[in-house]
């Protein structure tokens, strides 16, 4: 049976810290699914359909990687993807404890997904997506931390609200 991994988040913007972390757990899982989650206490900063269209480009080559949204708890979404596994990445001790109560929270929940963890690329531990936006509000030059080609970073960037 294929292993499938849901990578939950709000990618607001998608960066190449993600990308990276998806990109290496293709080694693990035979399916990930970049489920972008309808955020209540977050206000979005780029509408939900363009990030999902953004990330379906960066990896239009990759069959194993599917991208989706989705609203309400993330274990629900799992589950009806028949994911066992939830997959998130670590930049610092600060992401370990969130995680933490999240993953075991999940866990009391449904006791039969993981949640599985990757340690950030140690080049990407500075970039989160709040930065970025930051930058992008400001009219700075995102481009490094944004995926995929010229043409792809020159769309996020024009669609950076004013
Ligand atoms: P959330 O709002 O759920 O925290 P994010 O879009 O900020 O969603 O992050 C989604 C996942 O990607 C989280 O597991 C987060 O730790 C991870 N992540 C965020 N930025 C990076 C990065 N630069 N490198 C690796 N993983 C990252």
């Amino acid at each position: 049976m294929k292993r499938i991994a849901v990578f939950p988040g709000s990618f607001d913007p998608f960066t190449i810290g993600h990308e990276s972390i998806v990109r290496r757990a293709l080694l693990l899982f035979g399916e990930i699914i970049i489920a972008i989650g309808k955020n209540t206490n977050k206000k979005e900063f780029y509408p939900i359909e363009k990030r999902e269209e953004w990330i379906r480009e960066v990896f239009h080559d990759e069959e194993g990687v599917k991208v989706m949204s989705y609203e309400g708890m993330t274990v629900d979404f799992c589950k009806s993807r028949n994911a066992r596994f939830l997959l998130r990445g670590l930049r610092t001790a600060y992401d370990f404890e969130y995680e933490r109560a999240i993953a075991q929270v999940n866990k009391a929940m449904e006791s039969d997904i993981e949640s599985v963890f990757l340690l950030t690329s140690p080049e990407h531990t500075h970039i989160n997506s709040s930065i970025v936006r930051d930058i992008l509000r400001q009219g700075g030059n995102a481009s490094k931390f944004l995926p995929g080609n010229k043409v792809l970073k020159e769309k996020i960037i024009n669609e950076t609200p004013k």
